[in-house]
């Protein structure tokens, strides 16, 4: 077990509505909301074995936290406190949607002691939204986004998709500056990718729609990052923008630097620092195993040296922080410049990668290539 603080990951298995393009494990039928509740108190009563350190970082997420009551939220709450050690300056996020953020209710959350509010407003344009399926409304978003301030939230996020079929550059600059004019703390600006089992993905399949090609999203990655950029974000992960380095997601940055997670609720993920194992996918299924006093893991898979080499500097080169050269060679005992010396002189020539005090970061073109990176 790494020695760094693990973070806990909650899964929040509803929606009142589903998405077009979304692949999140969720479903519709909230009445379960209370059978669900009684499960994940079991589920962590059961699953902090082997966790032996206190967790720095608490990330409710879904599925929609925010179709849940104030009550339950603090039901949860206290689950956490009673099952976990915490550290005292424990991050807290809770994602929310627009539709279902009221003042009283901000109120709630912000004195259930949550720090960092996600809001899934994803679009300013009403047919994006409509396209993608989103029960909210833009004048929702900008409601929730107020109300939030005036609840005393710190830390707002947002998350925005580009990519979107038909969404001109434009209409996505227009969106973000729509978001910027707010000055949210946290921007998550996601590529939409579709798989083959959403709406979407089917209708996209058959030729429906389309999305954009490569050389458009190049654009639209690019245009976003100068945009916030320039108005003094830092772009610090592939999709992710913070005003200050205070304000970069704690609980997310464990998912790049191999930290430990423990995820609970269905469908959820936990890596321990040399294995991967998953809860199954399916709420029924969840509730039958929790009920039967087992927990409801569903595959495990123990990492190989190798594929946690390939792990490690891979993930770090979707970071600006980057790879520490150092830790790489006293990790895995490789000297990663000089085993990939030619590929990465190319990339650095052409300007995708610098290297600066000891780590090999992207440039802005770099963290474009991210995913190609992989094939070194
Ligand atoms: S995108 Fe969010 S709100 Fe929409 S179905 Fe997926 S989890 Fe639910």
């Amino acid at each position: 077990m790494d020695s760094k603080n693990p973070g806990l990951y909650l899964h929040i298995p509803f929606c009142l509505t589903r998405c077009s393009y979304c692949s999140f494990y969720s479903q519709t039928d909230v009445s379960l909301i209370p059978d669900f509740i009684g499960a994940l108190e079991k589920e962590m009563e059961m699953a902090g074995a082997g966790f032996s350190s206190p967790f720095d970082t608490v990330y409710i997420g879904g599925g929609t936290p925010s179709v849940l009551s104030p009550r339950q939220i603090e039901r949860i709450l206290a689950g956490i406190e009673e099952s976990f050690r915490l550290c005292r300056e424990t991050e807290f996020t809770l994602e929310a949607n627009p539709g279902d953020l009221g003042l009283s209710f901000l109120r709630s959350l912000k004195n259930l002691g949550i720090h960092r509010l996600n809001l899934g407003v994803q679009s300013f344009d009403p047919h994006t939204l409509n396209f993608l399926g989103r029960r909210h409304t833009v004048e929702e978003a900008i409601k929730s986004m107020e109300a939030a301030r005036e609840a005393g939230f710190e830390c707002i996020g947002l998350d925005l998709i580009y990519g979107v079929p038909g969404q001109p550059l434009g209409l996505w600059r227009d969106t973000l500056s729509r978001a910027i004019a707010f000055y949210p703390e946290h921007l998550s600006c996601y590529e939409l990718t579709l798989e083959d089992d959403t709406p979407l993905g089917e209708s996209c399949r058959r030729g429906g729609v389309s999305l954009p090609g490569e050389d458009e999203l190049l654009q639209f990655f690019l245009k976003t990052s100068e945009m916030l950029e320039d108005c003094g974000y830092i772009h610090y992960e592939v999709s992710n923008f913070a005003r200050g380095p205070k304000y970069v997601s704690r609980h997310n940055q464990k998912y790049w630097d191999h930290t430990p997670y423990l995820g609970l609720g269905p469908s959820a993920h936990s890596f321990s620092g040399s294995a991967r194992w998953w809860n199954i996918r399916s709420l029924p299924g969840y509730l039958e195993a929790l009920q039967s006093g087992n927990l409801p893991i569903e595959g495990k898979e123990i990492l190989t040296r190798e594929q946690l080499r390939m792990e490690a500097w891979f993930l770090a080169l979707r970071t600006r922080k980057g790879l520490y050269i150092e830790d790489f060679r006293s990790q895995y005992g490789e000297d990663f410049l000089s085993c990939n010396s030619e590929i990465l002189k190319t990339m650095q020539e052409q300007g995708h990668l610098i290297l600066e005090d000891g780590h090999l970061r992207p440039t802005r073109t770099g963290l474009a290539l991210a995913d190609s990176l992989a094939r070194i």
